[in-house]
């Protein structure tokens, strides 16, 4: 198993590791631990390189399952044992930070105002969409959301990570935004990001510290998508 650096520390940009296998046929690399984000949750995976030596191997893709972090690469692979360094590309992920926890106030400030869960949501640095089970919306509805968004981002609220025994967060449906639970059924310890006093939910992804790193944001568009659904779209002002 890889160590998930970023699990713990969102701000570790670089790391140093050890190879525990390779894939040939997928030309990718498992590492013992890695900085490097495997995507889910609607945040794309980190993209960066490693380097053996003065070697530079660019890191195209990163995906997990149960023996760790795989790091995809185009060029040839070190050798299981093999000491590498690795740093991600830092800008492009704290963009997603950025954007992601914006997107959990969005869900903190719906669910104060309609009790609606999520439905589904995607990102990309900069912007993101989120859909909701949202019967009551109305048009008028989109500027004071905007500003009641603006206004929590700004006070700096504290945005902790923790890690809660799986039968604790099976005893708390609030953790669970999205309307079906997505935890797979083998997760023994449920990690849980709390932008305090405003969203709580079980997430795997990297967060910024204060919200009010997020900055401030715009609404830019609520689409109807069929009854009761609407997706909301959302981008940071800078
Ligand atoms: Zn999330």
């Amino acid at each position: 198993m890889s160590e998930k650096i970023y699990s713990t520390d969102a701000y570790a940009r670089d790391m140093t590791a050890t190879v525990l296998d390779i894939d040939r046929a997928d030309q990718r690399i498992l590492l013992d631990q890695t900085v490097f984000y495997p995507g889910g949750g609607g945040q794309p995976h980190d993209r960066g390189a490693l380097w053996v030596g003065d070697d530079r191997l660019d890191v195209v893709r990163v995906t997990s399952d149960s023996a760790g972090v795989w790091h995809w690469v185009e060029t040839d692979l070190p050798s299981a044992g093999t000491g590498v360094r690795g740093e991600i590309d830092w800008d492009h992920r704290y963009q997603l930070m950025r954007t992601h926890t914006a997107m959990h106030a969005l869900c903190g400030v719906v669910w104060e105002r309609f009790q609606s869960p999520v439905t589904g949501g995607n990102m990309s640095p900069g912007e993101g969409r989120l859909d909701f089970d949202l019967p009551d919306w109305d048009a008028e509805h989109r500027f004071p959301m905007e500003e009641e968004l603006n206004a929590h981002l700004a006070s700096a609220l504290a945005v902790e990570v923790g890690f809660l025994p799986r039968d604790e967060a099976d005893a708390d449906p609030s953790l669970i935004r999205t309307k079906v639970s997505l935890l797979p059924p083998d997760l023994t310890e449920v990690r849980v990001i709390d932008i305090v006093g405003l969203d709580r939910q079980a997430d795997g992804g990297t967060h910024v510290h204060r919200t009010d790193e997020v900055g401030s944001v715009e609404i830019v568009k609520v689409e109807s998508k069929g009854k009761g659904f609407r997706r909301i779209r959302l981008a940071l002002k800078d």
